[in-house]
Protein backbone atom coordinates (compact mmCIF):
# COMPACT_ATOMS: atom_id res chain seq x y z
CA UNK A 1 0.00 0.00 0.00
CA UNK A 2 1.42 2.96 -1.09
CA UNK A 3 -1.03 5.64 0.54
CA UNK A 4 -2.62 5.58 3.67
CA UNK A 5 -6.42 4.97 3.23
CA UNK A 6 -6.72 7.10 5.90
CA UNK A 7 -7.13 10.79 5.78
CA UNK A 8 -4.27 12.47 7.74
CA UNK A 9 -2.96 9.19 8.96
CA UNK A 10 -0.09 6.80 8.06
CA UNK A 11 0.06 3.09 8.92
CA UNK A 12 3.72 3.19 10.27
CA UNK A 13 4.06 -0.57 9.33
CA UNK A 14 2.05 -2.85 6.65
CA UNK A 15 1.89 -6.13 8.37
CA UNK A 16 1.50 -8.79 5.70
CA UNK A 17 -0.28 -11.13 7.75
CA UNK A 18 -4.43 -11.45 7.22
CA UNK A 19 -7.18 -11.56 9.40
CA UNK A 20 -8.67 -14.78 8.86
CA UNK A 21 -5.22 -16.07 9.78
CA UNK A 22 -4.60 -14.80 13.09
CA UNK A 23 -5.67 -16.67 16.26
CA UNK A 24 -9.00 -15.84 18.03
CA UNK A 25 -9.01 -14.74 21.18
CA UNK A 26 -11.56 -15.85 23.77
CA UNK A 27 -15.23 -14.83 22.39
CA UNK A 28 -14.18 -11.45 21.32
CA UNK A 29 -14.58 -11.58 17.50
CA UNK A 30 -13.52 -8.32 17.18
CA UNK A 31 -9.99 -8.65 18.56
CA UNK A 32 -7.54 -11.67 17.09
CA UNK A 33 -3.97 -12.22 18.29
CA UNK A 34 -1.08 -12.08 15.96
CA UNK A 35 1.96 -14.06 16.38
CA UNK A 36 4.17 -12.58 14.16
CA UNK A 37 4.58 -9.67 16.56
CA UNK A 38 3.25 -10.98 19.47
CA UNK A 39 0.25 -8.52 19.90
CA UNK A 40 -3.61 -8.07 19.45
CA UNK A 41 -5.35 -6.98 16.21
CA UNK A 42 -8.33 -4.97 16.59
CA UNK A 43 -10.86 -5.02 14.07
CA UNK A 44 -11.98 -1.47 12.88
CA UNK A 45 -15.41 -0.87 10.88
CA UNK A 46 -14.75 2.51 10.23
CA UNK A 47 -12.31 5.12 9.98
CA UNK A 48 -12.87 6.40 13.41
CA UNK A 49 -13.26 3.26 14.62
CA UNK A 50 -8.84 2.64 13.25
CA UNK A 51 -8.48 6.08 14.29
CA UNK A 52 -9.00 5.00 17.71
CA UNK A 53 -7.32 2.11 18.23
CA UNK A 54 -4.55 3.94 16.08
CA UNK A 55 -4.60 6.63 19.16
CA UNK A 56 -3.91 3.84 21.61
CA UNK A 57 -0.92 2.69 19.57
CA UNK A 58 -2.97 -0.77 18.75
CA UNK A 59 -2.75 -3.16 15.74
CA UNK A 60 -5.66 -2.76 13.32
CA UNK A 61 -7.61 -4.56 11.10
CA UNK A 62 -8.96 -2.00 8.54
CA UNK A 63 -12.31 -4.19 7.92
CA UNK A 64 -13.91 -1.17 5.83
CA UNK A 65 -11.59 -1.83 2.62
CA UNK A 66 -11.70 -4.39 0.32
CA UNK A 67 -9.09 -6.65 1.56
CA UNK A 68 -8.67 -5.73 5.45
CA UNK A 69 -5.37 -4.52 5.36
CA UNK A 70 -3.40 -4.80 9.13
CA UNK A 71 -0.75 -2.52 10.16
CA UNK A 72 0.70 -0.77 13.23
CA UNK A 73 -0.81 2.42 13.38
CA UNK A 74 0.99 5.62 13.93
CA UNK A 75 -1.21 8.87 14.49
CA UNK A 76 0.15 12.05 15.26
CA UNK A 77 1.96 12.35 18.87
CA UNK A 78 0.54 9.37 20.56
CA UNK A 79 2.80 6.67 19.10
CA UNK A 80 5.87 6.23 21.02
CA UNK A 81 8.30 7.75 18.37
CA UNK A 82 11.63 7.23 18.89
CA UNK A 83 13.24 9.97 20.17
CA UNK A 84 15.67 11.87 17.49
CA UNK A 85 19.40 10.42 18.32
CA UNK A 86 20.04 13.87 20.08
CA UNK A 87 17.50 13.95 22.42
CA UNK A 88 17.78 10.55 23.13
CA UNK A 89 21.51 11.11 24.25
CA UNK A 90 20.77 14.08 25.76
CA UNK A 91 18.20 12.08 27.84
CA UNK A 92 20.72 9.76 28.94
CA UNK A 93 23.01 12.81 29.80
CA UNK A 94 20.48 14.34 31.76
CA UNK A 95 19.95 10.90 33.71
CA UNK A 96 23.49 10.82 34.65
CA UNK A 97 24.45 14.54 35.10
CA UNK A 98 21.10 14.56 37.93
CA UNK A 99 22.21 11.56 39.30
CA UNK A 100 26.00 12.94 40.31
CA UNK A 101 24.34 16.23 41.05
CA UNK A 102 21.99 15.13 43.19
CA UNK A 103 24.67 11.94 45.05
CA UNK A 104 25.65 14.50 47.90
CA UNK A 105 22.30 15.99 49.54
CA UNK A 106 21.14 12.25 49.78
CA UNK A 107 18.98 11.65 53.44
CA UNK A 108 18.57 15.07 53.75
CA UNK A 109 14.69 16.98 54.16
CA UNK A 110 14.51 19.49 52.66
CA UNK A 111 14.62 22.35 55.14
CA UNK A 112 18.64 20.84 55.72
CA UNK A 113 19.39 21.49 52.16
CA UNK A 114 20.88 24.90 51.27
CA UNK A 115 18.79 27.28 49.90
CA UNK A 116 17.60 26.07 45.42
CA UNK A 117 20.51 28.94 44.01
CA UNK A 118 23.32 27.48 46.03
CA UNK A 119 21.87 23.55 45.39
CA UNK A 120 25.41 23.11 42.73
CA UNK A 121 27.36 19.94 41.68
CA UNK A 122 29.53 20.96 44.52
CA UNK A 123 27.90 21.32 47.55
CA UNK A 124 28.26 24.96 49.13
CA UNK A 125 31.22 24.99 51.73
CA UNK A 126 30.18 23.72 54.97
CA UNK A 127 27.26 21.18 54.00
CA UNK A 128 27.20 17.95 55.41
CA UNK A 129 27.40 16.00 52.16
CA UNK A 130 26.08 12.46 52.18
CA UNK A 131 28.68 9.98 50.74
CA UNK A 132 31.47 12.05 51.53
CA UNK A 133 34.07 10.37 50.22
CA UNK A 134 32.95 10.39 46.67
CA UNK A 135 34.13 12.82 44.75
CA UNK A 136 31.87 15.40 42.95
CA UNK A 137 30.29 14.30 38.86
CA UNK A 138 29.92 10.88 40.23
CA UNK A 139 27.01 8.59 39.51
CA UNK A 140 25.22 6.26 41.33
CA UNK A 141 23.36 3.20 41.33
CA UNK A 142 21.00 4.56 39.19
CA UNK A 143 23.30 5.96 36.78
CA UNK A 144 25.20 2.18 36.65
CA UNK A 145 21.89 0.23 36.47
CA UNK A 146 20.43 2.52 33.39
CA UNK A 147 23.99 1.89 31.76
CA UNK A 148 23.41 -2.37 32.32
CA UNK A 149 20.21 -1.72 30.72
CA UNK A 150 21.46 0.08 27.66
CA UNK A 151 24.23 -2.28 27.75
CA UNK A 152 21.26 -5.02 27.52
CA UNK A 153 19.24 -3.05 24.98
CA UNK A 154 22.52 -3.02 22.67
CA UNK A 155 24.04 -6.79 23.49
CA UNK A 156 20.59 -8.45 23.02
CA UNK A 157 18.50 -6.32 20.62
CA UNK A 158 15.71 -5.97 23.69
CA UNK A 159 14.95 -6.68 27.34
CA UNK A 160 16.49 -9.86 27.60
CA UNK A 161 15.70 -10.35 31.54
CA UNK A 162 18.86 -13.11 31.84
CA UNK A 163 21.44 -10.47 30.17
CA UNK A 164 20.25 -7.75 32.50
CA UNK A 165 20.18 -9.77 35.76
CA UNK A 166 23.62 -10.93 34.94
CA UNK A 167 24.36 -6.93 34.76
CA UNK A 168 22.76 -6.18 37.60
CA UNK A 169 25.32 -8.86 39.29
CA UNK A 170 28.12 -7.78 37.93
CA UNK A 171 27.85 -4.11 38.87
CA UNK A 172 26.89 -4.82 42.76
CA UNK A 173 29.73 -7.34 43.27
CA UNK A 174 32.60 -6.25 40.57
CA UNK A 175 31.63 -2.90 40.21
CA UNK A 176 30.67 -2.86 36.33
CA UNK A 177 29.17 0.06 34.95
CA UNK A 178 30.24 2.01 37.97
CA UNK A 179 32.18 5.04 38.19
CA UNK A 180 35.77 3.77 39.56
CA UNK A 181 34.52 0.15 39.70
CA UNK A 182 33.12 1.80 43.35
CA UNK A 183 29.88 0.72 44.59
CA UNK A 184 28.89 2.89 47.24
CA UNK A 185 24.90 3.13 46.76
CA UNK A 186 22.27 0.02 46.94
CA UNK A 187 18.64 -0.33 47.59
CA UNK A 188 17.24 -2.76 49.96
CA UNK A 189 15.42 -4.31 47.78
CA UNK A 190 17.89 -3.98 45.06
CA UNK A 191 20.50 -6.19 47.34
CA UNK A 192 17.44 -8.79 48.09
CA UNK A 193 16.61 -9.45 44.82
CA UNK A 194 20.22 -9.73 43.73
CA UNK A 195 20.81 -12.40 46.16
CA UNK A 196 17.72 -14.05 45.12
CA UNK A 197 19.30 -13.85 41.47
CA UNK A 198 22.64 -15.28 43.11
CA UNK A 199 20.93 -18.38 45.07
CA UNK A 200 18.92 -19.67 41.05
CA UNK A 201 15.75 -17.43 41.62
CA UNK A 202 14.76 -16.75 37.90
CA UNK A 203 15.21 -12.65 37.05
CA UNK A 204 11.25 -12.45 36.05
CA UNK A 205 10.80 -13.63 39.85
CA UNK A 206 13.64 -12.28 41.35
CA UNK A 207 12.19 -8.68 42.31
CA UNK A 208 10.58 -8.53 45.96
CA UNK A 209 6.47 -8.18 45.18
CA UNK A 210 4.57 -7.07 48.11
CA UNK A 211 3.05 -3.53 48.46
CA UNK A 212 5.61 -2.30 50.35
CA UNK A 213 8.05 -3.20 47.80
CA UNK A 214 7.74 -0.29 45.87
CA UNK A 215 11.10 1.69 45.72
CA UNK A 216 11.87 3.39 42.90
CA UNK A 217 14.95 1.24 41.89
CA UNK A 218 13.65 0.30 38.85
CA UNK A 219 11.83 3.70 38.27
CA UNK A 220 15.68 4.76 38.29
CA UNK A 221 17.31 3.29 35.33
CA UNK A 222 14.14 2.58 32.98
CA UNK A 223 15.14 5.95 30.77
CA UNK A 224 17.28 3.87 28.20
CA UNK A 225 14.58 2.30 26.91
CA UNK A 226 13.83 5.84 25.10
CA UNK A 227 17.39 5.35 23.01
CA UNK A 228 15.78 2.17 21.68
CA UNK A 229 12.81 1.39 19.13
CA UNK A 230 9.41 -0.03 20.27
CA UNK A 231 6.25 -0.81 17.62
CA UNK A 232 3.66 0.61 20.05
CA UNK A 233 3.20 2.78 23.66
CA UNK A 234 1.49 -0.89 24.68
CA UNK A 235 5.29 -2.48 23.38
CA UNK A 236 7.54 0.39 25.54
CA UNK A 237 5.41 -0.16 28.65
CA UNK A 238 5.59 -3.83 28.14
CA UNK A 239 9.48 -3.39 28.39
CA UNK A 240 9.89 -0.79 31.21
CA UNK A 241 7.53 -3.38 33.26
CA UNK A 242 9.82 -6.51 31.86
CA UNK A 243 13.00 -4.72 33.03
CA UNK A 244 11.49 -3.88 36.38
CA UNK A 245 10.91 -7.46 37.45
CA UNK A 246 14.52 -8.47 37.89
CA UNK A 247 14.54 -5.94 41.21
CA UNK A 248 11.01 -4.96 41.61
CA UNK A 249 8.20 -7.27 41.02
CA UNK A 250 5.14 -5.78 42.02
CA UNK A 251 2.70 -4.35 39.70
CA UNK A 252 2.76 -0.41 40.61
CA UNK A 253 6.42 -0.56 39.93
CA UNK A 254 5.58 -2.14 36.27
CA UNK A 255 3.09 1.07 35.79
CA UNK A 256 5.42 3.86 37.44
CA UNK A 257 8.05 2.80 34.40
CA UNK A 258 5.83 2.42 31.87
CA UNK A 259 4.10 5.84 32.54
CA UNK A 260 7.13 7.39 32.86
CA UNK A 261 8.61 6.10 29.91
CA UNK A 262 5.58 7.23 28.19
CA UNK A 263 5.69 10.18 29.58
CA UNK A 264 8.81 11.21 27.96
CA UNK A 265 8.54 9.77 24.58
CA UNK A 266 5.25 12.28 24.86
CA UNK A 267 6.91 15.56 26.07
CA UNK A 268 9.14 15.74 23.55
CA UNK A 269 6.15 15.78 20.92
CA UNK A 270 3.80 17.64 23.01
CA UNK A 271 6.10 19.64 26.00
CA UNK A 272 5.63 19.78 29.34
CA UNK A 273 1.90 21.43 29.38
CA UNK A 274 0.32 18.41 27.07
CA UNK A 275 2.61 15.13 27.74
CA UNK A 276 0.87 14.14 31.20
CA UNK A 277 -2.91 14.39 29.64
CA UNK A 278 -1.44 12.52 26.35
CA UNK A 279 -0.42 9.51 28.64
CA UNK A 280 -3.63 9.33 30.47
CA UNK A 281 -5.36 8.79 26.89
CA UNK A 282 -2.70 5.94 26.18
CA UNK A 283 -3.26 4.06 29.89
CA UNK A 284 -6.78 4.46 30.12
CA UNK A 285 -7.37 3.28 27.02
CA UNK A 286 -10.08 -0.05 27.12
CA UNK A 287 -7.25 -2.11 26.17
CA UNK A 288 -3.92 -1.13 26.92
CA UNK A 289 -3.65 -2.42 30.34
CA UNK A 290 -4.33 -6.14 28.89
CA UNK A 291 -2.18 -5.96 26.07
CA UNK A 292 1.16 -4.08 27.50
CA UNK A 293 0.26 -6.50 30.56
CA UNK A 294 -0.07 -3.93 33.54
CA UNK A 295 -2.97 -4.05 36.12
CA UNK A 296 -5.71 -1.56 35.39
CA UNK A 297 -6.44 -0.92 39.08
CA UNK A 298 -2.13 0.04 39.59
CA UNK A 299 -2.82 2.54 36.15
CA UNK A 300 -5.50 4.24 38.15
CA UNK A 301 -3.78 4.19 41.72
CA UNK A 302 -0.19 5.70 39.99
CA UNK A 303 -2.62 8.28 38.02
CA UNK A 304 -4.58 9.55 40.40
CA UNK A 305 -4.16 13.55 40.16
CA UNK A 306 -3.98 13.59 44.50
CA UNK A 307 -0.46 12.44 44.14
CA UNK A 308 0.81 15.94 42.80
CA UNK A 309 0.13 17.21 46.95
CA UNK A 310 1.86 14.38 48.17
CA UNK A 311 5.01 14.95 46.08
CA UNK A 312 8.11 14.86 48.75
CA UNK A 313 10.88 13.53 46.95
CA UNK A 314 11.00 10.16 48.55
CA UNK A 315 12.27 6.52 47.79
CA UNK A 316 8.63 5.21 46.78
CA UNK A 317 8.02 4.82 43.53
CA UNK A 318 4.95 6.43 42.99
CA UNK A 319 6.35 10.10 44.50
CA UNK A 320 9.44 9.75 42.52
CA UNK A 321 7.65 9.92 39.35
CA UNK A 322 5.54 12.30 40.62
CA UNK A 323 8.12 14.10 41.81
CA UNK A 324 9.79 14.47 38.94
CA UNK A 325 6.83 15.61 36.89
CA UNK A 326 6.43 18.46 39.00
CA UNK A 327 10.33 19.57 38.96
CA UNK A 328 10.18 19.48 35.19
CA UNK A 329 6.68 20.53 34.46
CA UNK A 330 7.49 23.80 36.53
CA UNK A 331 10.76 25.01 35.44
CA UNK A 332 12.06 26.10 32.32
CA UNK A 333 15.59 24.90 31.77
CA UNK A 334 17.70 21.66 32.73
CA UNK A 335 19.46 23.46 35.76
CA UNK A 336 16.79 25.12 36.88
CA UNK A 337 14.66 21.54 37.34
CA UNK A 338 17.47 19.11 38.92
CA UNK A 339 17.60 21.89 41.89
CA UNK A 340 13.97 21.68 41.86
CA UNK A 341 14.23 17.82 42.17
CA UNK A 342 17.01 18.23 44.90
CA UNK A 343 14.91 20.32 46.59
CA UNK A 344 12.51 18.08 47.52
CA UNK A 345 14.92 16.59 50.07
CA UNK A 346 15.66 12.88 50.62
CA UNK A 347 16.02 10.81 47.55
CA UNK A 348 17.82 13.26 45.66
CA UNK A 349 19.88 12.01 43.55
CA UNK A 350 17.06 9.65 42.22
CA UNK A 351 14.57 12.31 41.66
CA UNK A 352 17.33 14.20 40.00
CA UNK A 353 17.95 11.16 38.06
CA UNK A 354 14.54 10.45 37.05
CA UNK A 355 13.51 14.36 36.37
CA UNK A 356 17.15 15.01 34.38
CA UNK A 357 16.61 12.51 31.56
CA UNK A 358 12.92 14.03 30.95
CA UNK A 359 15.03 17.37 31.17
CA UNK A 360 18.12 16.08 28.96
CA UNK A 361 14.92 14.97 26.19
CA UNK A 362 13.30 18.60 26.67
CA UNK A 363 16.36 21.10 26.34
CA UNK A 364 19.19 18.81 24.38
CA UNK A 365 22.99 18.17 26.02
CA UNK A 366 23.75 21.84 24.92
CA UNK A 367 20.81 22.68 27.83
CA UNK A 368 22.65 20.64 30.31
CA UNK A 369 25.41 23.31 31.98
CA UNK A 370 28.63 22.80 30.30
CA UNK A 371 30.31 22.39 33.68
CA UNK A 372 28.43 20.16 34.93
CA UNK A 373 29.05 17.83 32.02
CA UNK A 374 32.50 18.57 31.78
CA UNK A 375 33.09 17.65 35.59
CA UNK A 376 30.83 14.28 35.08
CA UNK A 377 33.36 11.08 35.94
CA UNK A 378 32.76 7.57 34.46
CA UNK A 379 33.74 9.00 30.65
CA UNK A 380 35.49 5.38 30.27
CA UNK A 381 32.39 3.82 31.03
CA UNK A 382 30.25 6.20 29.18
CA UNK A 383 31.94 6.67 25.95
CA UNK A 384 32.28 3.02 24.99
CA UNK A 385 28.64 2.36 25.48
CA UNK A 386 27.50 5.65 23.48
CA UNK A 387 30.01 4.69 21.21
CA UNK A 388 27.96 0.77 20.63
CA UNK A 389 24.67 3.02 20.59
CA UNK A 390 25.36 5.39 17.82
CA UNK A 391 26.72 2.28 15.80
CA UNK A 392 23.39 0.84 16.21
CA UNK A 393 21.23 4.26 15.51
CA UNK A 394 23.48 4.77 12.40
CA UNK A 395 23.03 0.88 11.41
CA UNK A 396 18.96 1.22 11.18
MG1 LIG B 1 21.47 6.51 43.89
Amino acid sequence: MSTAPIDGCRLRYECPMRWDTLERVGRDESVRFCGQCQSAVHWADTEEQAIAFGRQGKCVALGFLDAPVLGEMSIGPLSPEELPPELAEAGLWGLLVGDAVGVPYEFHPPHALPPLEAIDLVPPRGFPRAHAGVPPGTWSDDGAQALALLDTLLSTGGVDLKHFAGNIKAWLHEGRFAVNRSVFDVGRQTATAINRLMAGVAPEQAGPSTEQDNGNGALMRVFPLLMHSWRSPHHLAHAAAQQSKVTHGHPRSHVACAAYCLWVSALHRWGPARAWAVIEDIMQGPTFADNAGLSEEEIEFVLDPAWRAKASGSGYVVDTLWSARIAVEETGDYASCIRRAIAFGHDTDTTAAVAGAAAGVLYGLDGIPAAWREALRGRDVLDPLMARWRQRVTER
